[in-house]
């Protein structure tokens, strides 16, 4: 198995004293996993200082699908690369619900992220009524399909998360056996689209990760990784997540 990606997502929280407490917390540690960190965007770049000369990865949230221009509010591809971003979440469940986001406008992200050198965590998942009528595979496929269908990496890094809506901030983790079945779907449908590529994805598991289920979660075929929302707020609490998972 490859080092697993733990990525933490702040969502709209945190600030300088989160930021100081993480960096203090997580700085000095040895971990055997990549670690990523995913501050409201006002906030990156004091923490991309923070961390310099450290291994662990400032990301963003969210990217424009828009390069530049008469768009209020965005912030593109290019601009969170020149202040030190790594990665970026795209389309993850909150966006697209609550903003409308759909796979279409992921895709472009996508390709904008991948064009300015900034790895796409695409997020993906069924909500609760999908889950209980049995249609987890039928939305997977099409947001995968709209999103990745016919890319071509270039060696580039990418990773997909899967978040089931209904495991969000819930306390209800997806079974071992829901997210080994899931995770391999995504593989398999992974390197339909992209061949050989598909190796090199990362598939990362969120929803209630927490530090007492880590380990099980990571220990599942095909999940390379944890996408933390929730328990990334407390910095111990993450850096126990990060030394489980490595
Ligand atoms: P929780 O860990 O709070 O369930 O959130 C998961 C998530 O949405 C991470 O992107």
């Amino acid at each position: 198995k490859k080092a697993p990606l733990v990525v933490a997502n702040w969502k709209l929280n945190g600030g300088t004293d989160l930021i100081c407490t993480s960096v203090a917390s997580i700085r000095n540690q040895n971990f055997n996993v990549q670690v990523g960190i995913a501050p409201p965007y006002v906030y990156i770049s004091e923490l991309v200082t923070f961390l310099r000369n450290s291994p662990i990865m400032v990301g963003s949230q969210n990217v424009s699908k828009f390069e530049s221009g008469a768009f209020t509010g965005e912030t593109s591809a290019q601009m969170l690369k020149e202040v030190g971003c790594q990665f970026c979440l795209i389309g993850h469940s909150e966006r697209r619900q609550v903003f409308l986001e759909n796979s279409e406008s992921c895709r472009t992200k996508v390709e904008r992220a991948l064009a300015a050198g900034v790895m796409p965590i695409i997020c993906i998942g069924e909500n609760a009524q999908q889950y209980e009528m049995g249609l987890t595979r039928d939305i997977l496929y099409r947001q995968l399909h709209h999103t990745l269908e016919g890319l071509s990496l270039n060696g580039q890094s990418l990773a997909v998360a899967y978040e089931p809506v209904w495991a969000i901030g819930t306390g209800r983790a997806a079974s071992v056996e829901v997210v080994g079945e899931v995770h391999q779907f995504i593989f398999d449908e992974l390197v339909v689209m992209l061949g050989e590529d598909a190796n090199s994805v990362q598939i990362l598991y969120g929803g209630s990760v927490k530090k007492d289920n880590a380990a099980e979660l990571l220990a599942i075929d095909h999940v390379d990784g944890l996408l933390v929302g929730g328990a990334s707020l407390d910095p111990e609490h993450f850096v126990q997540i990060c030394r489980v998972a490595g």
